[in-house]
């Protein structure tokens, strides 16, 4: 696969660290985002291939910032993975009505992760 470039939208630092380091043997080029705001602005910025997209964050959530994705042309046929609590997990069915391409339960399992990546970025 081409390299590609994945944003990584987190508030928290570990976990932007702990995604970046599950996603390193993948070869793409990885950017982060620390809240939502950021995240939009790092969106129309990197034009990314991928978006991992954390619910809870300040500023917007990651499902405000998932709706503001799709209506914008330039960025609304990014892929976007949504990452979220297992207590989230009733949200995702708004998640997948915004049109979120996956999601990924935390804490994450990276092989998971890797292998959902990879399937996203091949669809
Ligand atoms: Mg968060």
């Amino acid at each position: 696969m081409a390299s590609r470039t994945i944003l990584v939208a987190d508030d928290n630092q570990q976990i932007r660290m702990l995604v970046t380091a599950a996603l390193r043997s993948l070869g793409h080029e990885i950017v982060h985002a620390v809240d939502g705001e950021n995240a939009l602005e790092m969106a129309i910025a990197e034009r990314p291939d991928l978006v991992l997209l954390d619910v809870t964050m300040p500023k917007l959530d990651g499902f405000e910032v998932l709706g503001f994705l799709r209506k914008r042309p330039e960025t609304a046929d990014v892929k976007v993975i949504m990452l979220t609590t297992a207590a989230q997990k009733t949200d995702l069915k708004h998640g997948a009505e915004l049109g979120c391409d996956e999601y990924v339960t935390k804490p994450f399992d990276p092989k998971t992760l890797r292998e959902v990546v990879v399937r996203v970025l091949e669809d």
